[in-house]
């Protein structure tokens, strides 16, 4: 196995143990790693450690929009969605338009449905406005326009359909890239490795106790400042600073399906449930999306999974404005389930802006959680600030000013990357287009490298399962500079072979050969 300097378990062990850190982030989830690539980019030695692995929990588990949230304009918050929209806009003009791309999203109108066609005509015209229709205007189209977009809607009883414009990505890719460019910045970073306890010095946490979940190694991390940031775990850390703080969050299960879909969809469906509650029916990764559900969970976080009941939820309110031959049990490819965290619960806190909880504790941890995947720049920047300027500036004085928009590696336009990458080998040896558009939108100008390690070794540019379109330069490349250290981080979230429901037990082993 070639290892590539950066990814190393031991040799990253040894690294973090060795020194005194200026922060140390405890969760690599996007809001872990965002703080970890502006500390970073400040100029500050900073490590992040997760105990599974990056993006490995609500931060792969999300809808993956990027979005200014319409729901929150039936909240009067017209504020959040105009700065949701321009930290989306940013993301796909500026950071990450390899990652990140257009989606029109249709709402069906019925009859007797919870909103009416000029309430939600409304809508989406002030929702574009907030973007400076950026995307286009919003407005409503008739029954036959939303079909052409979504093939397999409802039509008995449409009326109507307002339509406007988002976007969307595949949240585990554009996390791992994070985590690349938080490491091109100079942060220190390991995955499955499990913060058992907290290192106190005069009562000040000043780092941590891991244990390595792959090997049983026990390690420690010394640091400054300590950041929590273990999204549903929030709590559970605060308690191993103190024992008696009280919760800060609750947390609400929402679980989706992904289903293989039968025509192409132009659009996703964001379907009306009641008066605030809303059904997606998303196209994604050649398949469709669907979801979510919203119901209180107070169990381990860790246990957290899509039950019969979710996905009998999910199909039933899909149903709505999807028809039955597109909502077939035998077409689902995979379920999966994810906590919000929102703030309150007993003993309230502090909330800032976007849902964010943001709390220090007595032996001085900060510990944020909540608010959205689209703003976490936004978020990252708002801890990094808060973190440079407690009081006694921990942090010393001398940080660097962070430029203010540094994009993901791979910055490209995908359609020129596709296109390089199938035209750079003669007719008759090309890449298969699907698969060089496949790289292309999820590596960006990264493509190239995988593309090179084909040339070195050309069995790597097979399909690792025929019916998708990854291949095996994405593992190669997933272990040796992606920090990919089990079967699930190659399978669910470097490549899209488990969303689509081709992790099959013989791609599992052979996997797990190359890891070894
Ligand atoms: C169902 C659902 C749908 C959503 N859809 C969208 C959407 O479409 N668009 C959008 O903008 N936002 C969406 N969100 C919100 C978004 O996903 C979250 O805000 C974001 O992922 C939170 O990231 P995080 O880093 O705080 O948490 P997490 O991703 O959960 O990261 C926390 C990390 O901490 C680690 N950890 C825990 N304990 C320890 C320990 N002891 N030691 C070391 N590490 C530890 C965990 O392993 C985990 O990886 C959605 C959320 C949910 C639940």
């Amino acid at each position: 196995m070639t290892t590539a300097i950066g990814t190393d378990r031991a040799e990253l062990r040894a690294e973090l143990s060795g020194s005194t850190y200026d922060l140390l982030v405890i969760g690599g989830g996007i809001l872990g790693t965002s703080v970890t690539w502006m500390a970073a980019q400040a100029g500050l030695r900073v490590a992040m450690v997760d105990a599974g692995d990056f993006a490995g929990a609500t931060s792969s588990a999300s809808s993956k929009l990027v979005h200014g949230g319409l729901r929150y304009l039936q909240t009067g918050n017209v504020r959040l969605v105009a700065e949701n929209h321009r930290e989306r806009r940013a993301l796909a003009a500026d950071i990450a338009p390899h990652l990140v791309k257009p989606l029109t999203f249709v709402v069906p109108i019925y009859r007797g449905g919870p909103h009416g066609a000029a309430k939600l005509g409304a809508g989406v015209f002030l929702y574009s406005a907030l973007s400076v229709f950026g995307d286009g205007m919003g407005k409503v189209i008739t029954p036959h326009q939303a079909l052409a977009r979504v093939p397999a809607l409802r039509t008995e009883g449409l009326r109507a359909a307002a339509v406007y414009g988002d976007h969307q990505m595949n949240d585990s890719r554009v996390a791992v890239m994070t985590v690349r460019a938080a490491v091109d910045a100079g942060a220190i970073v390991l995955n499955h490795a499990e913060v058992v306890g907290l290192r106190k010095t005069g009562g000040s946490v000043t780092g941590a106790d891991l244990r390595d979940r792959l090997d049983g190694t026990e390690f420690g991390v010394s640091a400054r400042l300590v950041l929590n940031a273990t999204g549903p775990w929030v709590d559970h850390l605060r308690r191993m600073e103190d024992p008696d703080a009280a919760p800060s969050i609750r947390l609400s299960k929402g679980a989706h399906l992904v289903m293989r879909r039968h025509e192409p969809w132009k659009a996703a469906l964001t379907t009306p449930i009641d008066k605030y509650r809303v059904s997606f029916a998303i196209p994604w990764e050649d398949h469709l999306l669907l979801g979510t559900t919203d119901e209180a969970y107070e169990g381990d976080p860790a246990g957290v999974s899509a039950t019969e009941a979710d996905i009998t939820q999910i199909l039933d309110e899909a149903g709505h404005a999807v028809r039955d031959s597109q909502l077939r049990r035998e077409d689902i490819t995979y379920a999966f389930a994810g906590l919000r965290v929102l703030p309150g619960g007993p003993g309230q806190v502090a909330a800032a802006k976007r849902e964010t909880v943001l709390t220090r504790g007595t032996g001085g941890m900060l510990s944020v959680a909540g608010g959205k995947w689209t703003t976490y720049r936004h978020i990252g920047r708002h801890v990094f600030d808060t973190l440079a300027h407690l009081p006694g500036r921990p942090l010393g004085d001398d940080l660097a000013d962070i430029l203010p928009a540094v994009p993901l590696p791979g910055l490209a336009s995908p359609d020129a990357v596709a296109l390089r990458l199938w035209t750079d080998r003669d007719p008759g040896a090309r890449m298969d287009p699907l698969v060089a558009r496949h790289l292309a939108t999820h590596y960006g100008t990264i493509a190239f490298d995988l593309a090179r390690l084909i040339r070195e070794d050309p069995a790597l540019g097979e399909r690792i399962h025929p019916d998708g379109p990854d291949i095996w330069a994405q593992a190669v490349y997933a272990r040796d500079h992606e920090w990919a250290a089990t079967v699930d981080d190659v399978v669910r979230r470097r490549t899209t072979l488990t969303v689509r429901g081709l992790d099959t037990p013989d791609v599992r082993t052979r996997i797990a050969a190359l890891l070894t």
